[in-house]
């Protein structure tokens, strides 16, 4: 199916906004994106587990959600300004049952949520990474790419 990341990022972080009240989640969504093939619920999902992410680790200072063009992708993006990952583990967060360091007790999660971000995503033919420290050697930032097609939002799905 063809999918509109703007009205899919849109609703992930309307979602967030009403499960985590009193986290601010910006966003920056370029009009005009290039529609891209894919599942909306899953990328939806993909969504809501980095936004849940960012949110648990990312500290107390606004999330950000982006999403344009790049060259010939579409680009997403959620950073946060958190404690970050070290470059020694920034792949690994992405392995099933992956936790860094000893859970800190609270909102304790199953490691699950990135391994479950990166099938879905190559499963709609993108590609998932992470980068930290992503802003003034703090946060983290995961970035979903995908191939952007020739159809453009609003003409015929
Ligand atoms: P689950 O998502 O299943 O509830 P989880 O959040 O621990 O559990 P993942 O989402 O797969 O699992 O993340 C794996 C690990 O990567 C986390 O335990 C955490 O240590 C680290 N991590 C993920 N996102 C961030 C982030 N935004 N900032 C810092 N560390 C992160
Ligand atoms: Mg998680």
């Amino acid at each position: 199916d063809w999918l509109d990341v703007s009205d899919v990022v849109q609703a992930a972080v309307e979602r967030a906004r009403k499960y985590f009240p009193g986290k601010v989640i910006e966003t920056g969504i370029a009009p005009d994106l290039p529609l891209v093939e894919g599942d909306s619920v899953l990328l939806g999902q993909v969504l809501f587990n980095l936004l849940d992410n960012a949110v648990k680790y990312g500290g107390d200072e606004p999330v950000n959600v982006y999403a344009r063009k790049d060259g010939g992708d579409v680009l997403i993006s959620v950073t946060d300004l958190g404690k970050g990952i070290p470059p020694s583990e920034i792949d690994r967060v992405f392995e099933k049952f992956y936790r860094r360091g000893k859970p800190d007790g609270r909102a304790p999660g199953t490691g699950l949520g990135l391994s479950i971000a990166r099938g879905f995503v190559e499963a709609m033919g993108g590609r998932i990474h992470a980068e930290s420290p992503a802003v003034k050697k703090r946060g983290t930032r995961i970035v979903i790419r995908f191939p952007a097609s020739e159809k453009k939002a609003g003409g015929a799905k």
